[in-house]
């Protein structure tokens, strides 16, 4: 497929679990120019976490509807991630781009992966500062038992390890010039030859040592 990169509305953002996507995308959200912007809410067969709510966070479904949906070609990409299901509505995702608005897809690398191969869009990646600072997140956040926390560490490189796919890599040591990249890329339209990255090209090889 020939990309015109002028027109590219879709957004794919991924980084490890607790690499700090949501409160990112959140603020992004929450800015003025972002009128027409959208964060495509998920499917999912995970357990709903006490501060989520069914149709905001997620769609939390069974494993059987969503193995339904599968079959019936519902999805524009889906994936299993730690034990559970996750997946992106194909119509709504058709819908929203046949309106002209632009779509952020909060997705693993698997799904990044899908995404890219079918149709025009970017893919960014969150990369932490450190694992250490990965861990650190997690445990603060408080949402996952300790067996969870290790289990998305380990996760964690396997995802880092793939990010060479990604067409933007953000480092997000610091909140405000994580989401200053993040406005940079998704509303002023930054194309990737001309995004300045914040990390020498060693950071990932690091954060795999
Ligand atoms: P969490 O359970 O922490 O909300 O999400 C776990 C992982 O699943 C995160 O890396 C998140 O980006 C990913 N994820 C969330 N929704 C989707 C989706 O629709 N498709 C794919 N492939 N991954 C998703």
């Amino acid at each position: 497929m020939i990309m015109d990169k002028q027109n590219i509305n879709i957004f794919v953002i991924s980084s490890p679990s607790g690499g700090g996507k949501t409160s990112l995308i959140k603020k992004l959200l929450e800015d003025p120019r972002s009128e027409g912007t959208f964060l495509s809410i998920s499917h999912t067969t995970r357990e709903k976490r006490l501060n989520e709510k069914d149709g905001v966070d997620y769609f939390f479904t069974d494993k059987k509807s969503f193995e339904d949906k599968i079959k019936k070609n519902d999805f524009l990409e889906y994936a299993t991630v730690f034990d559970n299901y996750y997946g992106t509505s194909q119509e709504t995702v058709n819908i929203l781009v046949s309106q002209g608005k632009t779509v952020i897809l909060e997705l693993d690398w698997q799904g990044a992966k899908q995404v890219k191969s079918k149709i025009p869009c970017y893919l960014i990646f969150l990369l932490p500062p450190s694992i250490d600072d990965l861990k650190k997140r997690l445990i603060d956040r408080n949402l996952d038992e300790s067996e969870i926390i290790e289990k998305r560490i380990n996760e964690a490189k396997n995802e880092i390890s793939n990010s060479e796919i990604y067409d933007f890599l953000i480092l997000n040591d610091n909140f405000e010039m994580a989401l200053k990249d993040l406005k940079s890329i998704i509303l002023d339209r930054c194309d990737p030859k001309d995004f300045v990255k914040r990390m020498t090209s060693s950071h990932v090889k690091k954060l795999l040592e």
